[in-house]
């Protein structure tokens, strides 16, 4: 492997962490959507659900403004109330959580494994009690979690899998894809993520009354299909069945999903090709890099992370995002965990060391560019500038 490069490697544009790939055909389909004036909720909705529903084999799919709303939705449509607890892990954003609380039930945190990053099954067993009602595993980075252990834990205490993909769209678990494994299942399409609607989210069920349930409390407890009310059909009454809330996804946003779904696997093999010379560029530095693939899951490469312990590697995780920033490359944390923020930590009495795997990793992770639109000189750029600032001696400036 190659040395520390020897100048200091400039950049003439900034790379920015997480852009998102826009087509012509994205920008033509938006535009379609302006002229034709239909804007909300309507045919390209109904087309970007089919192609998800196509896409995980599941026998549901229901579009929504965001990931939030989808993991809100699912829970209260699977019947949490007051006083039930909700199992998962403090590696997640805190739209995991907070949907939680959303849906008026309490989040009980499980630490997650300090490897692979997800929630540990063994734990989530001894923290079963008789008020637990569901878990909600996270596919963090996009490396599927061990859903047969959580799946066989479900179903003998009776609990509600709900899975947070907004990083796995496109994971397999043991030959059943992501979005057909367990009860509902969530998906993101905001900016950031492996392709995108702006916002937006999907939850995908085998069950139809739960799919039923959330089309409806997703439009304001509206009677099906009361998008349709002002069509060409003529004006429809419709019925408000329950308070509902306003999630439904616009097919202004549909219009970009539709076209970003086009590239799914393409761009997924693309980020593979990254991560491939990423693993191959930094094996010999004083870093972690993510563990090996479990055997028979097709990991969804959301985000490549690199541990950084100041006392291997010369620098903090922070010091070394701040001297990345300044060779042009913008670098993201994923995440700083769920207990250490202060609502958690004020609210639940969480500390530290309650989750030590999670606040490890919240202290030493550091994600990378990973972008399928990135060239093979952007990643070059990328690797140069991580060798450069790693193979500075402690106390040496490389900024
Ligand atoms: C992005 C994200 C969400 C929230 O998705 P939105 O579509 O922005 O609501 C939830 N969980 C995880 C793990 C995420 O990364």
């Amino acid at each position: 492997m190659s040395e520390r490069p020897e100048r200091r490697p400039a950049r003439e544009k900034y790379l920015v962490f997480g852009a998102p790939t826009i087509g012509e055909e994205e920008i033509a389909e938006v535009t379609d959507s302006l002229r034709s004036a239909w804007l909300g909720t309507g045919p390209k909705v109904a087309h970007f659900e089919e192609l998800i529903r196509g896409y995980t084999g599941a026998a549901h799919a229901v579009a929504l403004h965001s990931c939030t709303a989808a993991l809100h939705l699912s829970m209260l449509v699977a019947g949490l109330k007051e006083g039930d607890e909700v199992i998962t892990t403090p590696m997640t954003f805190c739209a995991t959580v907070n949907s939680i609380l959303h849906a008026g039930a309490t989040p009980v945190l499980v630490d997650c494994d300090r490897d692979t990053q997800l929630i540990d099954p063994a734990r989530i067993e001894a923290a079963v009690t008789p008020r637990t009602r569901a878990v909600i595993p996270v596919h963090l980075a996009g490396r599927i979690c061990d859903m047969d252990a959580i799946l066989d834990i479900a179903a003998r205490h009776n609990l509600v899998v709900i899975e947070d993909a907004a990083h796995a769209l496109e994971g397999v678990y043991r030959g059943r894809k992501v979005g057909n494994i367990s009860h509902l299942t969530c998906f993101s399409f905001y900016v950031t993520k492996n392709i995108t609607t702006g916002e937006g989210g999907v939850v995908t069920t085998n069950d139809p009354d739960f799919a039923a349930r959330i089309k409806m409390y997703g439009l304001h407890g509206l009677s099906r299909d009361a998008w349709k009310r002002f069509s060409d059909e003529g004006y429809k009454h419709y019925q408000v069945s329950v308070p509902g809330f306003k999630y439904n996804m616009m097919d202004l946003q549909a219009a970009i999903g539709v076209h970003q779904f086009t590239h799914v696997d393409r761009w997924l093999n693309r980020r593979a090709e990254i991560w491939r010379r990423y693993a191959e560029a930094y094996a010999d530095l004083p870093v972690g890099l993510p563990v090996p693939d479990a055997a028979d899951t097709v990991h969804a490469r959301h985000l490549y992370t690199l541990m950084i312990d100041p006392r291997d590697a010369g620098v903090t995780r922070d010091e070394f995002m701040a001297r990345m920033h300044s060779l042009g490359i913008g670098t993201g944390v994923h995440y700083l965990a769920v207990h250490l923020h202060p609502y958690y930590r004020d609210h639940f009495g969480y500390r530290p060391e309650d989750f030590p795997n999670a606040t490890w990793i919240s202290e030493r992770t550091v994600s990378l560019p990973l972008s399928p639109g990135l060239s093979d000189h952007d990643v070059q750029d990328v690797i140069d500038a991580v060798r450069y600032v790693l193979h500075g001696k402690r106390g040496e400036s490389c900024s």
